[in-house]
């Protein structure tokens, strides 16, 4: 089994649901008492979401590809940006190390293709829906993507800062998801991918008709193939 790396803390509300999943589905796979080997450098958020706001994106590709060098010196084979936000300095963090970067956005797009979803909405932070480092990168595996209006996202991305990166989950804002999700079916996508790794906290398929991909569980998935390959 290789040793899955984990750049975490972003926020540890859904790193706490990466560490999970990633060794449940290396005990689905192996049983027994088997679990995950994972090397995890978990940073403080604080810091983050101020570079965030203050657009400085650049001293935050520095400070998260130091600590993927971290996760790399300590024995990783491969390394999983724990956010999806984040990967937006995904390149500058692969400069910076030798393993394999497992992006997120891909391991969403080949479930979506494999599932012949060539439409689909998108939830997640104001960057990760408004810019083109991701949207972009769906577009290059022929996905089209729908994003919510303005005044949704600016719910979305309220949702995600005050609520569910600070662990609480409000049954108002599920509805007000659930809301939009129901909007963007109407608008013509076949599905929606939760592109913010914190939502799966607040809704779930059982929850919708609408098809719904998990960016947490898709990229955790396509990780323990990738260990146990
Ligand atoms: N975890 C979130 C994401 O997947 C948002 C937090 C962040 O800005 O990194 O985008």
């Amino acid at each position: 089994m290789r040793i899955i790396g984990v750049l975490g803390g972003m926020s540890w509300e859904s790193t706490q649901g990466y560490y999970r999943a990633l060794n449940e589905g290396v005990k689905a796979a192996l049983g027994g008492f088997h679990s995950a080997k994972i090397v995890m450098v978990s940073v403080d958020f604080a810091e983050i979401e101020a570079l965030q706001q203050q657009g400085d994106w650049q001293t935050a590709g520095e400070l998260l590809a130091n600590a993927a060098q971290s996760v790399e010196r300590a024995g990783a084979d491969c390394l999983l940006i724990a956010t999806n936000t984040m990967h937006k300095v995904a390149p500058a963090i692969e400069q910076a190390i030798t393993i394999p970067l497992l992006h997120i956005a891909d391991a969403t797009a080949e479930q979506l293709t494999a599932d012949g979803i060539t439409r689909v909405g998108l939830l997640g932070t104001r960057f990760t829906m408004e810019q083109d480092f991701y949207i972009g990168r769906l577009k290059q595996f022929g996905i089209e993507v729908v994003v919510p209006d303005q005044s949704e996202r600016d719910t979305i991305h309220r949702v995600i800062f005050d609520e569910l990166c600070q662990g609480r989950v409000e049954a108002a804002s599920r509805q007000r998801y659930l809301a939009i999700i129901d909007s963007l079916h109407a608008h013509g996508a076949q599905a929606v991918i939760l592109g913010c790794t914190e939502i799966a906290m607040l809704v779930s398929q059982q929850d919708t008709a609408v098809p719904l991909y998990d960016t947490t569980a898709l990229h955790v998935e396509r990780a323990v193939v990738w260990a146990l390959t």
